[in-house]
């Protein structure tokens, strides 16, 4: 096993100054930035290409709802010959990963690992860790209304993985993974996996039961044969989904509203629904603004949070 330094990235969430039902997201880095505004339910996104003008990588900015293109198209997938895919047992280090906690806030430190496929989308360990730094922050947007945050320490990296179904793949991990997510002192861990599952789902997270052999999942960051186009927005909604799961939220307790020319629905959803008339949005049925008394996983996560947290083994 070795210990590397990540590089020096920065996340940020809150909201606009003045503004209490905006949301805002940012991943900083040297010369990169990537986040989210969204003050309208209608985002900006900037994102990052593997392009380069200059030696800097050429930034996108767009909004959510002008989404009709597949970010894969602007990403190319190019294999990095060069890269060192022996390293299987590498952590790099997230040494200053800045995160402002609030009294009150329970934690979850998850292990964030991927394979060398999810990788090559992005071309070197840099962007892949802070493209994965900048969901995680994302995901916390949600979590943010039930008082729960995402944090984390290390990154795991995986060289080529085997194909196989989602259900074979969280089997090889929930095989492979628990001394690291021990010994990294984590409560919840997932996999950032760069192929497309062999079943038609994106995405598989152990629901709550009491065990702490119940907190992985596995998440598809590619696109699908299907209509799952892997666009930020989509990645961060399964992942969200399945720390959902994590976290004992319920597909029927999902709430679906309508705001054209848009029908949103939360993000338990059992469908990645997004296209010209649907969306999914990162965000939990709260029993109130997003939900009523028949919609609230808010309450099934501000039930279990603690008991996740306290899944981490003290060193
Ligand atoms: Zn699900």
């Amino acid at each position: 096993m070795v210990l590397v330094d990540a590089p020096d990235i920065r996340t940020y969430h809150g909201k606009v100054v003045g503004d209490e039902d905006s949301k805002v997201a940012m991943t900083i880095s040297n010369n990169l930035l990537i986040g989210m505004i969204d003050v309208d339910e209608n985002a900006y996104y900037i994102d990052f290409t593997k392009n380069e003008i200059g030696g800097k990588n050429i930034h996108n900015i767009y909004r959510a709802e002008s989404i009709e293109f597949d970010l894969t198209d602007e990403l190319n997938f190019e294999i990095d010959e060069s890269a060192d895919y022996d390293s299987k047992l590498e952590y790099s280090t997230m040494s200053d990963n800045l995160v402002l906690m609030s009294v009150g806030i329970t934690s979850f430190n998850i292990l964030l690992c991927y394979d060398s496929a999810y990788k090559d989308v992005y071309g070197s360990y840099t962007l892949v860790e802070m493209e994965i730094s900048d969901m995680i922050n994302t995901a916390n947007l949600g979590l943010d209304d039930h008082d729960a945050m995402l944090t984390f320490d290390y990154y795991k990296r995986y060289g080529s993985l085997d194909n196989g179904t989602s259900q074979e793949i969280i089997d090889f991990f929930k095989d492979d993974i628990p001394p690291y997510r021990d010994i990294t002192d984590s409560d919840l861990t997932t996999l950032f996996y760069g192929q497309d599952f062999d079943d038609n789902t994106l995405g598989r997270g152990s629901t709550y039961n009491g065990s702490s052999d119940r907190a992985y999942s596995v998440l598809q960051m590619v696109p699908s044969t299907g209509s799952y186009g892997a666009s930020y927005s989509e990645r961060c909604i399964v992942l969200t989904h399945e720390i959902g799961h994590n976290l004992d939220a319920r597909y029927d307790e999902h709430y679906e509203w309508v705001a054209p020319p848009f029908t949103y629905y939360t993000v338990m959803s059992p469908f990645v629904v997004y296209n010209s008339t649907h969306r999914v949005r990162p965000l939990f049925s709260d029993g109130d603004i997003y939900g009523n008394a028949s919609c609230n996983n808010g309450q099934y996560i501000e039930a279990c949070k603690a008991m996740v947290a306290a899944f981490r083994t003290e060193i």
